[in-house]
């Protein structure tokens, strides 16, 4: 059995639910749908979530939001009338517009993107329709009941079979409606597909898989075929935006595979992620490269500062009183650095330095900022040779001065810290090198 996640733009007209119905009827073990709400037709229009968000602005400052309701009804309304179906789905927003007028909370309002999407995709495809409030459940702290909510999964599919469930929301113990974070649908489909130990967890998304790197830096880079979790997690949290980084978890923990694929073209390959590759030739290859600008180094020069204990911690504590979370520490051995996102020290970036100078004792304090890290991933690096000395030099070849690097222990990635204004020829000699 195959648990299908279609995202907004999948869902976004009735000429997408066609497709998505297509997609659903072209192998009869997608039998679970997990829907997003009705996403953006093209670049000028809106997504109905952004919309619900705006709404309740609206109503938190007493703007009136007629407007804004209207553009919701049509949306759905639309689509149940383009494609015949005959859910009352304006007896839902009726209901929703005197719940506007009464007072309604933030998180129930905006989950009604997905849950009006998913009623009309439930009788689209002939699927029943199973709120998320009744599966997904949450603690009072806010944590998911993971066990709570596989056996009510286990239960709905039990009773129905084919099924579409509404993503992004479930409800805390008291029956109330929580949503997750934004793009959080990714998240519910990974908990259904673990609840019900399907044999692949498919994402459906408006791209035909993930990209080597970000398509405005390398023009028309190749696309990554196969891709470990771990290796997925360096990379999006690099920069690279395709899913959800929580919806990992839930597969891998029962080791079971997500595709990402195109419902535009849904014959396309995609892209599989596993959690380990088997049987692969040891390669020359990496599998991605992605980057994020903006860091700033505070370099901190006290003389034989590798040989004094809790020098290190005296600094860090410095970051965490800030709240400041810390990127990487290179060192030397009369200094050390502390690499950090230049928009997270904005505001306290000379307390911080002061601070340091005081509990660290330096002799000197040195401040750079306009600094990208870029990370350069694939689990073939490790135990081989050569990657690293190939990035360097390539770099090298190529004028671009590397500020600091680092390496993850488990060698699936090398990063480089290089000037803001290297940061796109980087990537390109980078991505020539291996591609
Ligand atoms: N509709 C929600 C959002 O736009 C959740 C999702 O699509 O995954 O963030």
């Amino acid at each position: 059995m195959i648990v299908t996640k279609f995202g907004g733009s999948s869902v976004a007209s009735s000429e997408q639910f066609k497709k998505v119905k297509h997609i659903i009827e072209s192998n009869p073990d997608r039998q679970i749908v997990i829907s997003s709400a009705v996403g953006k037709k093209n670049s000028e229009d809106n997504k109905v979530t952004d919309l619900l968000y705006l709404l309740f602005a609206h109503i938190q400052y007493s703007v009136s939001f007629e407007h804004l309701y209207k553009v919701l009804v049509e949306k759905f309304v639309n689509i149940k009338e383009e494609l015949g179906l005959t859910y009352d789905i304006e007896a839902e927003l009726e209901k929703l517009y005197k719940e506007l007028k009464k007072g309604i909370s933030q998180d129930y309002l905006v989950s009604r993107g997905e849950y009006l999407t998913s009623l009309l995709m439930a009788e689209y495809l002939g699927f029943a329709f199973v709120d998320a409030k009744d599966v997904i459940r949450f603690s009072y702290n806010g944590k998911l009941d993971m066990e709570e909510s596989e056996r009510a999964i286990r239960q709905k599919y039990a009773q129905y079979g084919k099924m579409v469930i509404p993503g992004f929301y479930g409800a805390l113990p008291d029956g109330s409606v929580r949503v997750m974070s934004r793009g959080g649908s990714d998240i519910t489909g990974s908990i259904v597909a673990k609840a019900l130990d399907a044999e692949v967890y498919e994402n459906w998304t408006d791209v035909s898989g993930i990209l080597m790197a970000d398509p405005r830096i390398i023009d028309n880079p190749k696309w990554i075929e196969v891709i470990t979790y771990s290796e997925l997690r360096e990379l999006s949290y690099m920069g690279a935006n395709v899913l959800h980084e929580d919806a990992i978890f839930p597969v891998k923990e029962a080791n079971i595979p997500i595709m990402i694929k195109n419902t535009n073209a849904p014959d396309d390959p995609g892209t599989k992620i596993v959690d380990i590759v088997e049987n692969e030739p040891k390669s020359q290859k990496i599998t991605g490269i992605s980057g994020k600008r903006d860091f700033t180094v505070f370099t901190m020069y006290r003389h034989n500062s590798s040989n004094e204990i809790g020098i290190l911690r005296k600094a860090l504590e410095v970051f965490e009183k800030y709240n400041v979370s810390v990127e990487h520490v290179p060192s030397g051995i009369d200094n050390f650095s502390i690499v950090v996102a230049t928009s997270s020290i904005e505001r306290c970036m000379y307390d911080i330095a002061s601070e340091l100078k005081q509990v660290c004792q330096t002799d000197s304090i040195k401040i750079t900022g306009n600094i990208s890290l870029i990370a350069v991933v694939g689990r073939n690096m490790a135990s081989q040779c050569g990657m690293s000395g190939r990035v360097f030099k390539t770099l090298g070849d190529h004028d671009i001065n590397i500020r600091m690097i680092a390496q993850g222990s488990d060698e699936i990635n090398i990063i480089v810290g290089v000037e803001n204004e290297d940061f796109k020829k980087a990537i390109q000699v980078i991505y020539n090198e291996f591609s």
